[in-house]
């Protein structure tokens, strides 16, 4: 492209709300034949909501949930976040909001949480923490996972004490357009591909109802990465979507690393188009400038 087909193209962009870093973005953005999605944020509307709670031990659902908000509300993740938002609910009528002190509390990155709250020690994550923590999962716990990740949700487990005491199903809904996206962009004979540090399950029921073959499931940032240079090494041009921190170094990896405005700075400094609107439609928008 000459100079100025590259600065109209920006140009055209901006009114769309498809902002470009440079024009070398904008030319290798048009060779585009394969697109990686993050899912969370991306393909789903990146507001996980608890549906449904199932105690595995005798217990009170309130004493539960204020076990598993005060570990929870120390992190950032999306899901920690949609806990604690439904063990407010639990709590509205007592009028108190705070949480107990938690101790000890730590991150287990792609994981979940630990933390003491109560002197109990609370384990809060999927079967692969649970599993690196030595606890045991009854086959209910099992078959309450596979239901939910045949549902498109999210299971996540809880153990306090080093026993398995409950199974809470998040959803995170699919943003209505991502069928059509994808479905136009295997007109424009583009691939499409799935990335996330989601389990199998739950990855396989989401790329099916958005149309997409190819998952990479339980993958870190770095595995992200990695996906992105291997599908580039196959001779794609390759963009990558995405919101989060965890995928930044594969927007870095990608030809064309594209961001959307409601997701986070670093992800946003690491993309060459930024689409301002948060619209998915305009990964369509971005590659036919
Ligand atoms: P993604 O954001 O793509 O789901 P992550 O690597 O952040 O990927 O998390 C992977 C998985 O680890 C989540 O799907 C969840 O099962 C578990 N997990 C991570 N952080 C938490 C947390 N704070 N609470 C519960 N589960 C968590
Ligand atoms: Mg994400």
């Amino acid at each position: 492209a000459t100079p100025t087909a590259v600065m109209v193209g920006t140009g055209v962009g901006a009114s769309q709300g498809v902002l470009i870093k440079g024009g070398q973005a904008l030319e290798i953005a048009h060779k585009v034949n394969c697109v990686v999605f993050d899912k969370t944020g991306i393909l789903t509307e990146g507001k996980p909501v608890v549906v449904s709670t199932r105690l595995l031990r005798p217990m009170v659902l309130q004493d539960f949930y204020e076990l598993v908000a005060a570990a929870e509300i120390n992190s950032e993740h999306p899901l920690a976040k949609a806990i604690v938002e439904n063990a407010r609910k639990l709590k509205a009528d007592e009028g108190k909001q705070t949480w107990e002190e938690a101790r000890d509390f730590v991150a287990i990155s792609g994981h979940g949480v630990k933390a003491i709250v109560k002197k109990k020690e609370i384990i809060v994550g999927n079967k692969d923490l649970m599993l690196n923590q030595k606890i045991n999962i009854p086959s209910e716990a099992e078959e309450m996972l596979a239901e939910a990740e045949s549902m498109a949700q999210t299971g996540i487990l809880v153990s306090i004490n080093g026993e398995l005491a409950g199974v809470i199903t998040i959803s995170d809904a699919l943003k209505p357009c991502a069928p059509e996206v994808i479905s136009i962009l295997k007109t424009m004979k583009v691939k499409s591909t799935m990335m996330t540090g989601d389990n199998k399950g739950t990855a396989y029921s989401i790329a099916k109802q958005v149309g997409i073959e190819t998952v990479v499931a339980e993958a870190k940032p770095e595995q992200k990465a990695e996906k992105v240079k291997e599908l580039l090494a196959k001779g794609y041009a390759v963009a990558m979507v995405g919101d989060g921190i965890n995928d930044s170094p594969a927007l870095v990896a990608a030809d064309v690393g594209v961001a959307i405005g409601a997701g986070t700075d670093i992800a946003i400094e690491a993309a060459d188009i930024v689409l301002m609107r948060s619209n998915l439609e305009d990964v369509i928008t971005a590659i036919d400038l």
